[in-house]
C-alpha cells in the first residue's frame, strides 16, 4: 500500500532525525565541494543564482585535507547580481561605518572538516548564526580595523596591512580562535576591494573601512576554544571627520575610577570585550562636554589611551629639547599601527626627541603649568590624528596649548601620514592593491 508506505517512511524520518545531524552540519562546506567541481569547468566569477535555486546538498562526505591556513588560491568568488548593487552615499553623509559596499569575504573554520575552509566573496549578507555560539556569550569575538586609500594616481592603497594580521593572529591565539597566514588574508582582502573598487571614495577626506572579524561559532556553552569560526571582512566608506570644540581640537576626560585594561589583561588586543565596557564612561564624558575619555591607570594616574587611540604628548624635558612621548607597549596599551609608524618616521627627525615612557596625570599637570607641555593628541587609523586641547580631570580642567603651536608635530605627523597613504609620496608603508 504505497500510503502506508509513506506514512512509515514520515515516521522513520521523525524518529531518526538525528541521524541527519552531520550532513546539516556540514552543508555550507559540502556547498564548497559544489563550487569545486563545478570551478573544473573554468567559471571562476558567477552572478548570484536567484535566492529559490538552492540545489540539495550531495550526501558524500567532503575530503578536505587538514591545512594550517586558507589560501587565496582557493578563493571563490560569486559576485552580485545588478539588483542586489546598493547606491553610493554622498561623501558629505558617510559618518563612520553607516554604509557598507556591494560584497563581503568569509572564511568558516570547522575542526572536524579539518580546520579552514576555502574562503569565499559572496554579495554582502546578513549572518545566519546558532543562538549559543560562543561569540554571543563569552565575546569569543576579535576585530581589525585598517583602510584602503584612493590615492592621487587613482590607484587603491593599504597602509601596513602586515601589522594588522600580525595583531589580528595575535588576539586570536589569546582567545582560542583559529590562526592563519596573514598574507592569504591581505590577498582575499584586496581582492575585495578590488571588487568593491568603486567604494573607495575618490577623494581625500574619505577612504573605505575594512573590517576583518573572527568569531567563536561553536554553538555549545563551555568556555572553551570553540570548535568552529567564522572569519568575515566587511568594507564601509567612512569619512574622517570627527566632532571636536571650535579650535579644531578635542577636549578629553579622565576618571581613575575606571579602567580600560589591566596588567595580564587584554588591553593589548582587539577584542570586542574591551570596547562595550567603555560605553557608559564615555556617554558620561560627553554629557560634561568632553568628546573622549582619557583612560588613566594605577594610583599614579599614569595615562594610557585616549578613547580608542594611541596618546602622543610633546613637551620640552629635562634637557631643554623638543620630546615627543607616548606610552610604552606594557601590556595596557593596544599597539597600533598609527602609533607605530609615528615612533618610526618620528625618530628619523633630528629636531625631534622621540620616547617611549609613562607619564603621569602629575607630571603632566607640572610639565603644563611649567609653560612645557606643547601638545597631546591621540593617533590611531580611524581618525589619523586628533589633537587634544583640553583634560578634565578630578577638580581640574587643564588647557593643552596644541592649537596655539606655530609648526605643531601633530601636524607634521599627520601630513607625514596622509602623503604616504594617498600616494604623494612613494613608501614602503604603502602597498599598491590595484
Ligand atoms: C585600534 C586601536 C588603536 C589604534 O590602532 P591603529 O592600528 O593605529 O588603528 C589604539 N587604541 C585602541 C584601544 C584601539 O582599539
Amino acid at each position: 500500500m504505497p500510503i502506508y508506505r509513506g506514512q512509515m517512511f514520515v515516521k522513520w524520518v521523525f524518529e531518526n532525525q538525528h541521524k541527519f545531524q552531520a550532513v546539516r552540519k556540514c552543508s555550507s562546506s559540502l556547498r564548497y565541494k559544489e563550487v569545486e567541481e563545478s570551478a573544473t569547468q573554468t567559471q571562476p566569477e558567477h552572478v548570484a543564482p536567484p535566492a529559490d535555486a538552492t540545489s540539495p546538498a550531495p550526501d558524500t562526505h567532503p575530503q578536505i585535507t587538514p591545512e594550517i591556513s586558507f589560501k587565496y588560491d582557493d578563493l571563490q568568488v560569486t559576485l552580485a547580481a545588478p539588483y542586489q548593487l546598493q547606491p553610493k552615499p554622498d561623501v558629505s553623509d558617510l559618518g563612520f561605518g553607516k554604509y557598507f559596499t556591494d560584497h563581503m569575504l568569509r572564511i568558516h573554520y570547522h575542526k572536524d572538516l579539518g580546520g579552514w575552509q576555502k574562503p569565499e566573496i559572496t554579495p554582502f549578507e546578513n549572518l545566519n548564526l546558532h543562538p549559543a555560539a560562543k561569540a554571543l556569550h563569552y565575546a569569543v569575538q576579535l576585530f581589525e580595523g585598517l583602510k584602503a586609500y584612493r590615492g592621487v594616481d587613482d590607484k587603491i592603497r593599504l597602509f601596513r596591512p602586515d601589522l594588522n594580521m600580525e595583531r589580528m593572529n595575535l588576539a586570536a591565539q589569546r582567545s582560542g580562535l583559529p590562526t592563519f597566514d596573514g598574507d592569504e588574508l591581505v590577498k582575499c582582502m584586496s581582492r575585495l576591494i578590488q571588487i568593491d573598487q568603486e567604494w573607495v571614495p575618490h577623494s581625500e577626506t574619505s577612504t573605505l573601512y575594512i573590517r576583518p572579524t573572527l568569531i567563536g561559532t561553536e554553538p555549545t556553552f563551555g568556555i572553551m576554544a570553540p570548535d568552529s569560526a567564522l572569519l568575515f571582512i566587511i568594507l564601509s566608506p567612512v569619512s574622517t571627520y570627527y566632532k571636536t570644540t571650535d579650535d579644531g581640537a578635542v577636549s578629553i576626560y579622565a576618571d581613575p575610577n575606571v579602567v580600560r585594561a589591566f596588567p595580564g589583561g587584554v588591553g593589548n588586543r582587539k577584542v570586542g570585550s574591551n570596547y562595550g565596557p567603555t560605553i557608559e564612561t564615555t556617554a558620561r564624558a560627553a554629557k560634561m562636554g568632553h568628546h573622549q575619555v582619557l583612560w588613566l591607570f594605577g594610583p599614579d594616574h599614569e595615562i594610557t589611551e585616549v578613547g580608542a587611540m594611541n596618546i602622543f604628548c610633546v613637551y620640552i624635558n629635562d634637557a631643554g629639547d623638543k620630546q615627543l612621548s607616548t606610552p610604552p607597549l606594557n601590556g595596557l596599551i593596544l599597539p597600533g599601527v598609527t602609533r607605530r609608524s609615528i615612533l618610526e618616521l618620528a625618530s628619523q627627525w633630528e629636531d625631534l626627541t622621540v620616547k617611549e615612557e609613562v607619564l603621569t596625570m602629575n607630571r603632566i599637570i607640572e610639565l603644563n603649568n611649567k609653560g612645557r607641555l606643547l601638545e597631546m593628541f591621540g593617533a590611531g587609523t580611524a581618525v589619523l590624528i586628533s589633537p587634544i586641547s583640553r583634560v578634565g580631570y578630578l577638580d581640574h580642567d587643564i588647557r593643552i596649548p596644541t592649537m596655539k603651536q606655530s609648526q605643531p608635530v601633530f601636524q607634521r605627523v599627520k601630513d607625514t601620514l596622509l602623503a604616504i597613504q594617498y600616494g604623494h609620496i612613494d613608501h614602503p608603508y604603502a602597498t599598491v592593491i590595484s
